[in-house]
């Protein structure tokens, strides 16, 4: 009898915990399913962004494919989202500043105030160890950039940065002091007139090793770096932007040290093609780039003929760089007679060229010496790169494009 009373009591006792117990469990196991899935919910959307990005893509392929193929080729993750090119026959002249695969070359020019927007100095090594503008690329080609080197050196390569973003400013003080220091006719065959050198883009870099101390220079295509660049730069979105067989179409000598960042599509599709930028875009050079500058149309060309002015011909004094405006006059007059024509850009200038000729002759002697001094702004003393080859490269070779 009593342990019936006991049994009922505690019926009665889980009936009510049960009835009180089961709805707080319900709600709260609710509560928190539900706040799990929204957290859940957020982590799964965070991760597809991510997975999304095209860059994080890349980066996770490469640690996969970190093995290279014995003959030196690294494989790479081509299967990117970029649309494979397979062929230019619908193409039309890229000129647009800022897209991928703009082309600007020696008849092709940005505008003087173009300035990328997007310019970060690239997590790779480079020459020098502070910062320069120079150190500067467009973000997207810095980040391809850094793949490059790391693919190089996965395989034993170790490559370095030596001159990539050149703002307009900087060209023409590099032109400008050239033009002084070594005369017209050396100037336009190394350097880039203000406005056509593909270093503005922010899209294109010259690079060199250590083996070669830095240089830029025919060196450089000698080293086993640039083997390794010369096939594998197109994986990475980049060409050799002055190959050694297409020199009479893009106007500048073989330039091993010169890349230029075009996207992984473009690039493929010129590699295996063989092509450069200028048959992509079927575009004709007039008169074989003949350089149409001189010292008669410089105004064409948006430089003030006062800034190529030469100081007085006295080479072993060198102590008269402040009076540069005074000893001028000579070539004053020869200027006003000038027509001052539209965008005529081959003016005769059977006269005046004369004049002018026997500069470079003289520059010849002169730049050794001149050089260190001058062209200071192209050879800041930290430069890695041996004082003779600053010239060539900044102040000559690739100044240039
Ligand atoms: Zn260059």
């Amino acid at each position: 009898m009593q342990n019936r009373r006991k049994k009922a009591r505690r019926m009665k006792l889980l009936r009510r915990i049960f009835l009180v117990g089961l709805p707080i469990v319900v709600v709260g196991s609710m509560g928190y399913f539900s706040l799990k899935q929204l957290l859940g919910a957020s982590e799964s959307t965070a991760s597809s962004q991510f997975y999304n990005n095209p860059s994080y893509q890349e980066e996770a392929s490469e640690d996969d494919d970190n093995n290279s193929i014995p003959g030196g080729k690294t494989t790479v993750d081509t299967g990117d989202l970029e649309e494979e090119i397979t062929n230019n026959d619908n193409v039309t002249l890229d000129t647009t500043p800022e897209s991928i695969t703009v082309i600007v070359n020696k008849e092709l020019r940005l505008p003087s105030d173009y300035i990328p927007s997007d310019l970060l100095v690239p997590d790779v090594e480079y020459s020098i160890t502070y910062y320069d503008e120079k150190k500067l690329m467009r973000k997207e080609a810095g980040e391809a950039l850094k793949k490059l080197f790391d693919g190089a050196e996965e395989n034993g390569y170790i490559l370095c940065g030596v001159s990539a973003y050149r703002s307009y400013d900087r060209q023409y003080q590099i032109f400008t002091n050239n033009v002084k220091t070594q005369g017209m006719e050396h100037t336009t065959k190394y350097s880039a007139i203000p406005g056509y050198s593909e270093h503005q883009t922010g899209l294109a870099i010259d690079i060199s090793t250590k083996s070669v101390n830095y240089r830029l220079d025919a060196s450089f295509g000698e080293t086993p770096e640039y083997e390794w660049l010369k096939t594998n730069a197109h994986l990475y979105g980049f060409i050799i932007r002055y190959p050694d067989d297409k020199t009479a179409m893009t106007g500048y000598s073989f330039e091993p040290w010169h890349i230029r960042y075009v996207g992984k599509a473009l690039a493929k599709y010129l590699y295996e093609n063989n092509m450069c930028l200028e048959e992509y875009y079927k575009f004709t050079p007039s008169e074989d780039y003949s350089q149409a500058i001189s010292y008669d149309n410089l105004e064409d060309y948006g430089i003030n003929p006062d800034d190529v002015k030469v100081p007085t011909r006295i080479p072993t004094k060198k102590p008269t760089p402040t009076p540069s405006l005074t000893p001028t006059p000579t070539e004053e007059p020869t200027d006003t007679p000038e027509p001052t024509p539209t965008p005529t850009k081959k003016p005769a200038k059977p006269t005046k060229e004369p004049t002018q000729t026997p500069e470079p002759t003289e520059e010849v002697t002169v730049t050794p010496e001149i050089t260190p001094t001058d062209t200071v702004t192209v050879t800041p003393t930290g430069e890695v790169v041996t004082p003779t080859e600053e010239p060539g490269t900044d102040g000559g070779t690739e100044i240039i494009p």
